[in-house]
């Protein structure tokens, strides 16, 4: 792609950092472990963060802590990263879905009661496209319920909560520093936590179940290798020094957008800011208007592609998956279903130009107008 979906942004001093890890002998398991965690622990605010090699690792090791498996249920949104439902179905628990709300895509808190059973043992809230959710609601939800409350923070990063990071409101936080994440370490990704007891069971788990005061070989549980290694913790350590320039550029970029749409009457824009919240800016996703289906948005996408410029259509709900899909439930997403049909999101990364910007508005404009005009697609094309 000309101008592509995403890219990730490395400075010299970044690849200097990795080179070094390369040129000592500690590759894993090492002083950059540490340092990374102890960074990205005292950024959000929290005693422990253990670093894990993906953020779906993170998540899957967060179910595992909590001892949630068979015949329990968590409340997941659909509009999310598939990640979200596999994490409990691989400990055999049901990811039970609930609707969004149709401002900030985020975990509708009316529709989190209306699915909780006596079966439910947690709920995991995603900060969808790093806006936060509905925090206050939702951890009251949680309290009066008894249930854990996993925050995937994996799109947040920065994010704040009346003031406050988000990570730092559940039992247990989830980040993940895959490419197209406001900052990256290649793959990799971390559980945050103020619970030691959680943290000891997370940091075991990730290395085959060993105890660390205990050595190397004695294995107390089932454990996992979703070790994460010293060279992507360098790069973690080097990008999460410059989190706040990547976020303040990610908040510009936004803003770049939404002068150039905000005119756009076909357009649904994300909102620039929501009360009581900061947002961490991961991709900028507009919709379509309702009078737009399916069919128009996919085009859309594929002839911007034809143009060289990335488009994503995300998120496809997981409910409607062909892992997932059962017949009958659609009538419970609306929302989430009339959301994601219409979504569409933007090219967005640190580098990007503003006349890259221009570019993307005027032809995606010049695009849903005349997808309202069939007859004339072909001009365009
Ligand atoms: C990126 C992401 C993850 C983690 O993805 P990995 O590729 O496993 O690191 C989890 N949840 C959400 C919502 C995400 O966007």
């Amino acid at each position: 792609m000309r101008i592509p979906l995403s890219a990730p942004d490395i400075t010299e001093a970044e690849i200097q950092a990795v080179s070094g890890v390369l040129r000592s002998s500690h590759l894993s398991l090492g002083p950059k472990l540490e340092e990374f965690e102890e960074g990205l622990a005292d950024y959000i605010g929290v005693s422990d963060a253990i670093a894990v090699n993906s953020g779906t690792s993170a998540l899957h090791l967060c179910i595992r802590a909590f001892g949630i498996g068979k015949g329990d249920e968590i409340i997941v949104p659909s509009f999310a990263f598939i990640a979200v439902a596999n994490a409990a179905r691989y400990e055999e628990a049901t990811p039970v879905f609930a609707d969004i709300d149709p401002e900030t895509l985020n975990l509708d808190s009316r529709s989190i009661e209306a699915r909780i059973t006596p079966r439910t043992r947690a709920i995991l809230v995603v900060h969808t496209f790093g806006c936060p959710a509905d925090l206050g609601a939702i951890r009251e939800i949680a309290r009066r319920h008894g249930l854990y409350l996993i925050e995937d923070a994996c799109e947040a990063i920065g994010a704040e909560y009346e003031g406050k990071k988000v990570g730092s409101f559940g039992d247990v936080g989830v980040f993940g520093f895959y490419p197209n994440k406001q900052i990256t370490t290649g793959e990799g990704g971390a559980v945050v936590t103020k619970n030691a007891a959680i943290a000891d069971s997370v940091r075991k788990l990730r290395n085959q179940g060993r105890d660390y005061t205990k050595g190397w070989f004695q294995h107390w549980e089932l454990g996992y290798n979703y070790r994460i290694s010293e060279l992507n913790c360098a790069l973690g350590i080097e990008q999460l020094k410059r989190i706040d320039p990547i976020l303040k550029r990610r908040e510009e970029i936004a803003q770049t957008y939404n002068r150039h749409l905000s005119s756009n009457r076909n357009l649904r824009l994300p909102p620039l800011s929501v009360p009581l919240r900061k947002i961490s800016w991961f991709a900028y996703v507009v919709r379509l208007e309702t009078r737009f289906g399916e069919a128009q948005r996919d085009w859309i996408v594929q002839e911007m592609s034809r143009c060289g410029i990335g488009m994503g259509r995300y998120f496809a709900p997981i409910h409607l998956q062909p892992i997932y899909k059962r017949e009958g439930i659609s009538e419970l997403y609306p929302v989430t279903e009339a959301s994601a049909s219409r979504a569409i999101a933007l090219p967005f990364f640190n580098r990007i130009q503003e006349q890259e910007i221009e570019e993307v508005c005027e032809k995606l404009t010049d695009l849903v107008e005349s997808s309202t005009q069939p007859c004339r697609r072909h001009q365009t094309a």
